[in-house]
């Protein structure tokens, strides 16, 4: 299997090669082809399986093919993908991803997370942002201070959800989920499949593809 069987266009198909990746990993056959169809994902997969570049390039490639290709930050402060992730240093790393993959594309990613001061983060928002990447208690602080706009999502991420069930996180998720618009993609990524999960993938996801690698 490669990369290019799975319906990934050319710009990500040279940067996965200069990344030095020769074939996709059990994850990326199964999501990627299932994400870049606009279904909605549930996966369970470890770090380590490299699940993140499973849902960032197609949801790259979604977002750059879509209808805001010339102009994706004309509306400031509309965000079109939001990634959820469980600590400062997920939303780094996969922020990092999302820039590195993205980087023969016209996408800009911000990644929002706790601990540091949020005026340069509400900075950054007011540029315009197509992925955002951040932690469930700094983006509700966001929205209250009207430094972001969801009516333009289009896809939800929400990634180690186990470990965002773990932290406490439950309630927020839940409010975040009623800010969104209904209509959207969602993906979501765990490395176990407890009833917690099963019952937060229910009340989230739309007759999603189940990935178990
Ligand atoms: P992740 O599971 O997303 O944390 O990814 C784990 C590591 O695998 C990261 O360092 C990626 O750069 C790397 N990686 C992701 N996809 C591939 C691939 N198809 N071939 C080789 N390495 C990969």
């Amino acid at each position: 299997m490669s990369f290019g069987a799975l319906g990934l266009c050319e710009e990500l198909l040279k940067t996965v090669a200069e990344q030095g990746y020769t074939k996709p990993s059990p994850i990326q056959i199964k999501a990627i082809p299932a994400v870049l169809s606009g279904r909605d994902v549930m996966a369970v997969a470890n770090t380590g399986t490299g699940k993140t570049a499973g849902f960032t390039l197609p949801v790259v490639q979604l977002l750059s093919g879509g209808a805001n290709m010339d102009a994706p930050t004309l509306q400031a402060k509309c965000v079109r993908a939001l990634v959820i992730t469980p600590t400062r240093e997920l939303a780094a790393q996969v922020a990092d991803n999302v820039k590195n993959y993205s980087r023969r594309m016209n996408i800009r990613s911000v990644a929002v997370f706790g601990g540091v001061r949020i005026e340069p983060q509400i900075a950054e928002l007011q540029a315009g942002v197509d992925v955002l990447v951040a932690t469930p208690g700094r983006l509700l602080d966001l929205y209250n201070q009207q430094a972001i706009n969801f009516d333009q999502l289009e896809i939800l991420v929400l990634d180690e959800a186990d470990r965002m069930l773990d932290l406490g996180f439950i309630d927020d998720i839940h409010h975040i989920q009623k800010l969104l618009p209904k209509t959207r993609q969602t993906l979501m990524f765990s490395a176990t499949f407890s009833n917690e999960i099963k019952s937060l993938a229910r009340g989230m996801l739309n007759s999603p593809l189940l990935i178990d690698v």
